[in-house]
């Protein structure tokens, strides 16, 4: 997804109407099939001493195949598909034959880039050999990162055919600068932690990048021997839920993550959430889907109608958002629940119209995030 820039000052009206209505077998199917759980942001090991010295002479070191069987064996448990694994500066898991001998699970290789000024997965660049790391200009993580580092280290992995995913942006010992570098996703959720502020500042902006949720769990601890204490952090929380069409491929996962067709969740327990577009107001919901753009004519209001559907959530709260925040908060009286929404967004005094709508839902401590559907003038 691209950065598009349009006037800051769109002005929204937002008429709502609401309805239930109970999901159907046949949307239940279109779940099943077409959506996996993905964990993202994964370490082999605990060491910090690797994650200082990325020219370390003994690369067996810098992965855990102790560490990778945790981690499969979580996610096997949880229900989860597809693996991102994120060494610190190291892709060398991907050349263990472990890696190459696992069909049970879809695992994707990449690495986390870690500089002083922000942290970053870089995910299915093709590495050619343990030694292809892309290291930022001062791995010690001691000087501040030069603002070319970002772009330029984006730019190489995406022309490599992968993706870059900005990790825990306001994290204070590593805070990312307030811009996205064209980086194709960022988590919102690191671990326990929101990072959600950054990304609807960037929203707020017509940047258009997705959300994902980064486990950052931190397997095999090399002092002790033994997997680090599940108390203090877990492969599945949160985890994402990634449309993939049918396909079960390292490729598909991350297409859905291009493309914003991502769900958020805190944990595999949590409520699923589902944007649909009715654009031209047939009473049909398919003329589009979270992460999608809807364009308009310029100088014209745009009208389209869309329907969020909430599995699971009964007695949860939904809530939907777009540039000026929380804008309708809802409660969700059902396990399987659907809400109508009539949005227009009217032109600013140049013409040009930009906003999206988004929605979450919590419930019971848990918590489900959707990707936006994006509207805006046509070029
Ligand atoms: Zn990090
Ligand atoms: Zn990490």
């Amino acid at each position: 997804m691209r950065k598009e820039l349009f006037s800051l000052t769109t002005v929204c009206l937002a008429s709502l109407f609401l309805s239930i209505q109970v999901t159907s077998a046949e949307e239940q199917v279109d779940i099943d099939k077409n959506w996996i759980l993905v964990s993202l942001h994964l370490h082999t090991m605990d060491n910090p001493g690797y994650h200082h010295s990325p020219f370390n002479p003994n690369p067996p070191i810098s992965y855990s195949v102790e560490g990778f069987h945790d981690i499969a064996a979580q996610a096997r448990s949880a229900g989860v598909k597809g693996l991102v694994f994120t060494d610190h500066h190291s892709v060398g898991i991907g050349f263990d034959p472990v890696f190459s001998q696992t069909k049970d699970l879809i695992l994707v290789l990449g690495m986390e880039w870690t500089s002083k000024d922000g942290h970053m997965n870089l995910v299915r660049y093709h590495p050619q050999s343990p030694r292809d790391i892309l290291l930022p200009p001062d791995p010690s993580e001691r000087q501040p990162t030069e603002p070319y580092a970002y772009p330029s280290v984006i730019s190489e992995v995406q022309r490599r055919g992968g993706i870059a995913i900005i990790n825990h942006p306001e994290s204070p010992n590593h805070r990312w600068p307030e811009n996205t570098f064209r980086a194709d996703a960022v988590e919102v959720y690191n671990g326990p932690c929101s990072h959600i502020s950054f990304w609807q500042r960037r929203l707020k902006e017509s940047i258009k990048i997705t959300a994902v949720g980064g486990s950052d769990y931190h397997s095999w601890d090399v002092f002790k021997k033994r997997p680090i204490s599940p108390q203090r952090n877990s492969v599945v929380r949160p985890v994402n839920l990634v449309w993939t069409g049918g396909e079960r491929s390292p490729e598909a996962i991350l297409d859905g993550i291009r493309q914003g067709r991502v769900v958020v969740l805190s944990s595999p327990a949590a409520p699923r959430i589902f944007l649909r577009v009715d654009r031209n107001l047939d009473d049909k919901f398919e003329d589009g889907r979270e992460g999608d753009t809807l364009r308009f004519s310029r100088g014209r209001k745009a009208q389209v109608s869309m329907q969020i559907r909430v599995v699971d959530g009964a007695e949860g709260v939904l809530e939907l958002i777009d540039r000026g925040d929380v804008f309708k908060t809802l409660p969700v009286t059902q396990s399987e629940f659907v809400h109508e929404l009539n949005y227009t967004v009217h032109p600013d005094p140049n013409g040009f119209l930009y906003n999206f709508v988004r929605a979450q839902v919590r419930r019971d401590g848990e918590l489900a995030i959707s990707n936006p559907i994006y509207l805006e003038s046509a070029p």
